[in-house]
């Protein structure tokens, strides 16, 4: 559950390469953090990932089954978005039973998976409440729930935390870091936080013009970065 493999994966946007050529893997439960410059190809990579967006070239396989041609329902991977994408007019039961309801889930089994999520996340007491009732972090934690409720096989974030205030960003880094403990579940995680990089993955990947510059634990990009591009995005003095 959650070994996502990318071979020769490459993507254009009208004879534009933006990723030339990539291959990587994820283990099962490891938490993956993309990092790069703004326009690296950071969000293109996770949306080829979800299935969002078509490869030109390449293939994934998810848990060793190719999945290179399977819509993004079938994928089993949930995209987690900023907590903007939340539906106003809806509670923030609703809210995160909402993909359920798409998928027609029987309604015990969508409650025992919403009241679950609500518990993990703390929101058991808001649940009644609509999103413009809700601090920031409160409900980038409904958009976290929206995920949960799937049990994907894998959570991906887009730079999640980035319309959060500085101090809101450092609670929201340690909970989803708490959350990948708990639920031992595959995450990647884009970011340009250096900050965010470091202190939530197992793996960092690198990226620059759509290539993987290095790959590696913190420590490991920390202390022997492969060159100046790599130094200069951990922090680390070469
Ligand atoms: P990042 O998330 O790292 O900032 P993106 O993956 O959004 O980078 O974009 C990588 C490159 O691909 C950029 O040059 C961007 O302009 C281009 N790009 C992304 N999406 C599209 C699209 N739908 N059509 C054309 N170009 C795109
Ligand atoms: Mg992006």
């Amino acid at each position: 559950m959650g070994k996502i493999q990318l071979k020769s994966v490459t993507k254009a946007f009208g004879g534009v390469k933006v990723i030339p050529n990539l291959d990587l893997d994820i283990e099962d439960g490891e938490f993956v953090v993309f990092v790069g410059p703004s326009g690296c190809g950071k969000s293109t990579l996770l949306r080829l990932i979800a299935g969002l967006e078509d490869m030109t070239s390449g293939t994934i396989l998810i848990d060793g089954k190719d999945a290179t041609n399977l819509p993004p329902a079938q994928r089993r991977l949930a995209m987690v978005f900023q907590s903007y994408a939340l539906y106003p007019h809806m509670s923030v039961r609703k809210n995160i039973a909402f993909p359920l309801m798409m998928a027609k889930m029987d309604k015990a089994e969508m409650n025992r998976r919403v009241e679950n999520a609500a518990k993990i996340l703390n929101l058991a007491d808001y649940i009644d409440r609509r999103p413009g009732q809700l601090s920031g972090g409160q409900r980038q934690r409904v958009a976290i729930g929206r995920a949960i409720v799937r049990e994907p096989a894998a959570f991906l974030f887009d730079e999640p935390l980035s319309n959060l205030d500085a101090a809101l960003r450092v609670g929201m880094r340690l909970e989803i870091s708490e959350l990948h403990q708990r639920l031992k579940t595959t995450m990647i995680y884009v970011t340009h936080d250096q900050v965010e990089a470091m202190t939530m993955a197992d793996k960092i990947v690198v990226l620059r013009a759509g290539n993987i510059e290095q790959v590696g634990s913190p420590l490991e990009l920390y202390s022997r970065p492969r060159n100046t591009f790599v130094a200069g995005f951990i922090g680390s003095p070469k």
